[in-house]
C-alpha cells in the first residue's frame, strides 16, 4: 500500500508506539517485553512493538519522528524532579502546540492502522492528519492535556496504546508513554474545567501538567494486575533466569 499522506509508492515499516518509547520500558538493551492485546489469550513477547509496513513513507515517518524526538526528551526531563504526588507542575518551557502534534500523530496511526489495537475516532482521522504530518494550524477541537503516573522508583514500566475515552463529557483520545497519561481531545467541545487551563497545551510555551499515584489512574492498577497474571509472571521468572546465567 501507498503512504497515506503524500502516495508515494514505497513505504517503510512504521512504528505505531515510538521505538524509543519502548525501549524506555525495558530494563537494559536486547531486553523483549510484553504485549497483551484485548481478546488474545497469551501475551506477544517483542523487542520494538507492533508496526505497520503499509501506513508511511520514510519521510513522512520522519515528520513524526520530530515530534516523537521532542516528546521524548521532554518527557525524560520531566521525570527528574520527584515531587509529592497529587500536584500541578509548572513545564517552561514547552512547545505545547508540538506536544499536541505528537499526541496526534501517535493516535492517527492507531485509527488508519490493520495492525491489532486499531480504534475508531471517526472524521478525526483527517484533523490528526492535518496536524500531525501537514503542519496544519491546530483547531481548537483538538488539544492535549498529560498527567505524570507516579509508580515505585518513578521509572517507566509500561505503555498503552491509544483507546478512545470520555473526559468531562468530551471525546478523547487517551494513551500512555513515557508514564505519561496523554488525553488528546477531538471534540468540539471546550476544554473541562477539572484541569487548570495551563494543563491543556495547545498554543501554550509555557504549560503544566498534573501528577497522580499509579494506584489512583485505571493504567496504574491494570499494570499491576496484567503484570502479575499466570503468563507474564512465567516470562518475568524466564527473563530474571535468564539474565542470570549470563556470565
Ligand atoms: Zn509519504
Amino acid at each position: 500500500m501507498a503512504c497515506l499522506i503524500c502516495g508515494e509508492a514505497k513505504t517503510i515499516e512504521a512504528h505505531l508506539i515510538p521505538k524509543a518509547f519502548v525501549a524506555e520500558v525495558k530494563t537494559e538493551r536486547g531486553v523483549q517485553h510484553l504485549i497483551l492485546h484485548k481478546g488474545e489469550a497469551r501475551p506477544r513477547v517483542s523487542h520494538t512493538g507492533v508496526y505497520d509496513r503499509g501506513i508511511l513513507c520514510g519521510p513522512c515517518d520522519s515528520i513524526l519522528g520530530g515530534h516523537e524526538d521532542y516528546a521524548l526528551e521532554l518527557l525524560r526531563e520531566l521525570r527528574k524532579p520527584s515531587g509529592p504526588s497529587g500536584g500541578i507542575i509548572g513545564v517552561d518551557p514547552i512547545d505545547g502546540d508540538r506536544m499536541v502534534r505528537f499526541a496526534a500523530g501517535i493516535a492517527w496511526k492507531y485509527a488508519v492502522t490493520t495492525q491489532p489495537g486499531r480504534i475508531d475516532i471517526g472524521p478525526y482521522v483527517d484533523v490528526l492528519a492535518d496536524v500531525a504530518l501537514r503542519d496544519a494550524p491546530i483547531p481548537p477541537s483538538v488539544d492535549v492535556a498529560m498527567l505524570r503516573i507516579v509508580e515505585l522508583d518513578g521509572d517507566v514500566y509500561f505503555y498503552r496504546t491509544p483507546m478512545p475515552d470520555r473526559k468531562e463529557g468530551a471525546n478523547v483520545v487517551r494513551f500512555t508513554v513515557g508514564s505519561f497519561i496523554f488525553f488528546l481531545k477531538i471534540d468540539q467541545r471546550r476544554n473541562g474545567s477539572t484541569l487548570p487551563a495551563e494543563c491543556w497545551l495547545r498554543g501554550r510555551t509555557k504549560g503544566a501538567f498534573v501528577t497522580g499515584d499509579a494506584e489512583l489512574t485505571e493504567e496504574g492498577r491494570m499494570h499491576r494486575q496484567l503484570s502479575s497474571s499466570a503468563p507474564s509472571r512465567r516470562f518475568f521468572t524466564e527473563m530474571r533466569a535468564r539474565k542470570a546465567r549470563r556470565p
